[in-house]
């Protein structure tokens, strides 16, 4: 069967499908970012912008994997730009490779290098913030299926992350790369990574000024779902739940971690409660497309949707050295559809998309990345007017938040919340 051009959006998906493979006229080592294996889950490959009329699309373009080697893309190096050529119908597609930071080469003053405090994924900073997932640690690991993190923090990555030196870093990306947005990570913590996490919220919303979002494995009972309020508090703007798998089946077996300490339902409930108190589309459910069957990945983005945030949809990628490094790689035929249905969801449930300033994700497809999708009909277009409306709207309180303020929560309410529940609680037993 031949195959069709694509567009920006289709292609997107495509490369995240099949990977490209790098031609031997490119000269990656001076025009690109480092292949950057630092983070969790499914970023293992290299930073690529599409061109597009409507927007330009991130991606983290698989190339490492086995399956990328057979992909029909190949990138090639023509003059001072690049193009992906596309062996089945001799199409070819001009892309861009940003390049790498200068900042990556640097230190800071306590010597740190700053690569290894965070990495640029598409436009925003992602931050590790402490030793990795502790799923990793246990004489039988329980770690998520898809994810080498074990393998990376404290060998590409500083382990514990020094908060002047994540200032320091911070503030350079967001000179020097323009980064409006600092996402901080921490995987599992024995329960503490909220509280792991809220230094360092405090520290970037009052002395670099960023959009800060945070995402850390949930707590395992509603009595302490308070500890988002109090990040909120602290200057979080984001919070997103990476509950991967829809499917409790899949969730269980996958994420056995996950599935031990906390179970999926506590994804649900820190998701409802966090965007039950914000506003449309400021907390993210994070899913992985491309494993459980697709009528689960369709569940998750109504579910998602429905709550009024946002649906984070990674295409699954098997990374190398992953326990599911041997499974396919997803079909282009199954995640389009995928793709335009997380679309017309967040539209028509009135979710704001794309309208905060510079943060493109290129582990994901971005729901406003799919607009390539839909077709041109005079409601899409009108629909687009709103958004820009939208954006021009905004722009003054995203530049209030874009500067360094003092925030007015307190860190100690880690250490009193404990203590004034366990009153609370000899009252209530008294009161029996
Ligand atoms: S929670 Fe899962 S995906 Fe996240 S770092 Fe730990 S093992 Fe990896």
């Amino acid at each position: 069967m031949s195959v069709s051009r694509r567009n920006p959006g289709e292609l997107q998906i495509d490369l995240f499908c099949r990977g490209v493979r790098i031609d031997p006229s490119c000269t990656l080592q001076d025009d690109a970012r480092v292949i950057a294996r630092t983070r969790a889950g499914l970023g293992s490959g290299l930073e690529l912008v599409v061109p597009g009329p409507l927007k330009d699309l991130w991606l983290n373009a698989p190339v490492e994997e086995d399956f990328a080697a057979e992909s029909p893309y190949a990138l090639r190096k023509v003059g001072a730009g690049y193009v992906v050529h596309d062996a089945r119908n001799d199409e070819v597609y001009a892309v861009r490779l940003p390049p790498e930071p200068k900042w990556y080469r640097e230190r800071t003053a306590r010597g740190t290098a700053m690569k290894e405090i965070g990495v640029l994924q598409g436009t925003y900073l992602g931050i590790y913030v402490s030793n990795s997932c502790m799923f990793w640690y246990r004489d039988d690991p329980e770690n998520c299926k898809f994810c080498t993190t074990g393998f990376n923090v404290g060998v590409n990555e500083v382990a514990q992350k020094n908060i002047d030196d994540v200032v320091e870093t911070a503030l350079r990306a967001k000179e020097e790369s323009g980064v409006t947005f600092v996402h901080f990570n921490t995987g599992d913590q024995n329960g503490q990574g909220l509280r792991q996490i809220a230094p360092y919220v405090k520290a970037v919303k009052e002395r670099v000024g960023a959009l800060v979002g945070v995402q850390a494995v949930p707590p395992a009972v509603d009595r302490d779902l308070w500890q988002y309020d109090a990040l909120r508090d602290l200057g979080a703007d984001h919070f997103s739940f990476c509950y991967e798998f829809h499917d409790p089946k899949f969730f269980a077996e996958l994420l056995p971690g996950k599935e031990r300490t906390v179970g999926q339902g506590a994804f649900f409930r820190a998701l409802e409660y966090c965007q039950s108190r914000m506003p449309k589309g400021a907390c993210s459910g994070e899913i992985i497309a491309g494993v459980e069957p697709l009528s689960a990945t369709y569940a998750a983005i109504d579910y998602i949707t429905g709550l009024g945030a946002f649906p984070t949809v990674c295409i699954f990628r098997p990374v190398v050295g992953s326990d599911m490094e041997h499974y396919p790689s997803p079909s282009y035929d199954d995640m389009v559809p995928v793709m335009r249905h997380m679309y017309e969801r967040c539209r028509a449930r009135g979710i704001p998309i794309g309208v905060a300033p510079n943060i493109e994700v290129s582990l994901i497809v971005n729901p406003d990345d799919a607009q390539y999708l839909v077709p041109r009909t005079l409601g899409f277009k009108l629909d687009r007017l709103l958004l820009k409306a939208m954006k021009i709207l905004a722009k003054p309180k995203f530049a209030y938040e874009l500067r360094p303020r003092p925030v007015r929560g307190s860190l100690g309410i880690w250490d009193e919340k404990p203590a004034l529940a366990r009153i609370a609680e000899r009252k209530s037993s008294v009161a029996v």
